[in-house]
């Protein structure tokens, strides 16, 4: 069966076969996270050089041929090139693509909403206009939520209070309690609950107005590593390198 396809697309990931070819894994709104072949991308001054690399946003056309797709064309939209304006920001790219390759849907239907929330991240990231840390808790935690793995941040889960000055999130299960039914779970300022709500029940637009305290941002970003780690079971290099910058 021979069919091309259109989509916008994230490069998400970029390896190369033999001296010029490349194989990309993209980020697509109509197929999710797939894997094609650009035949001699790696050239400098092959046509789709410029527009198959790692952050770029562009329009692709592919062509099937039973489980292989080829890019055909590749239209560059737009270059996140400021993310390597710091070795943070570069991780912190690195990282939101990482989980994007694990959480988001592949090959299949349901990918918009994702590229969305990567898209504006890598723009507020290349803009300083949020912490590296705090959007990588922001894709990490609105991804989770998105692949059915929200955690239970309504209320105490032993008497139904909103909040409390502390409360305790347990990382194993995404589960909270207020400060009088300590149960299990690590004690965290209320602006820890705040900010994991935000990014949980947020509409798309206010999303991205995320507050995270300085002073508690290294704690909500280690529990919600934990958090997608277990929930998971797999490895994250990039998430764990992004850590050692907080
Ligand atoms: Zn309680």
């Amino acid at each position: 069966m021979y069919e091309t396809f259109n989509t916008d697309a994230l490069v998400i990931g970029e390896s190369g076969t033999g001296e010029a070819d490349s194989v990309v894994t993209l980020l697509s709104r109509t197929r999710g996270v797939i894997t094609a072949f650009a035949n001699g991308a790696r050239k400098p001054k092959n046509r789709l050089h410029g527009a198959t690399s790692l952050f770029c946003y562009s329009d692709f056309t592919i062509f099937e041929k039973g489980e292989t797709l080829n890019i055909s064309g590749a239209a560059l939209n737009t270059m996140f090139f400021k993310v390597r304006d710091s070795i943070e920001k570069l991780a912190a790219a690195e990282a939101f693509c990482e989980l994007a390759r694990v959480l988001a849907p592949h090959n299949d239907q349901g990918a918009a909403k994702y590229l969305r929330v990567i898209l504006n991240s890598l723009h507020y990231l290349c803009e300083d206009k949020i912490p590296p840390v705090a959007l990588k808790c922001l894709v990490e935690l609105r991804y989770l939520t998105y692949a059915g793995f929200m955690p239970r941040l309504v209320a105490c889960e032993e008497c139904g209070r909103f909040e409390s000055e502390y409360m305790y999130f347990s990382p194993h299960d995404g589960l909270i309690y207020c400060e009088d039914h300590p149960v299990k779970g690590e004690k965290v300022p209320l602006a820890v609950i705040d900010a994991m709500r935000h990014i949980v029940f947020s509409e798309i637009k206010p999303l991205f107005a995320l507050k995270v305290p300085e002073e508690n941002l290294k704690q909500l970003s280690t529990l919600l590593d934990v958090y997608l780690k277990t929930v998971t079971g797999m490895r994250f290099p990039a998430v764990d390198f992004l850590a050692t910058f907080t």
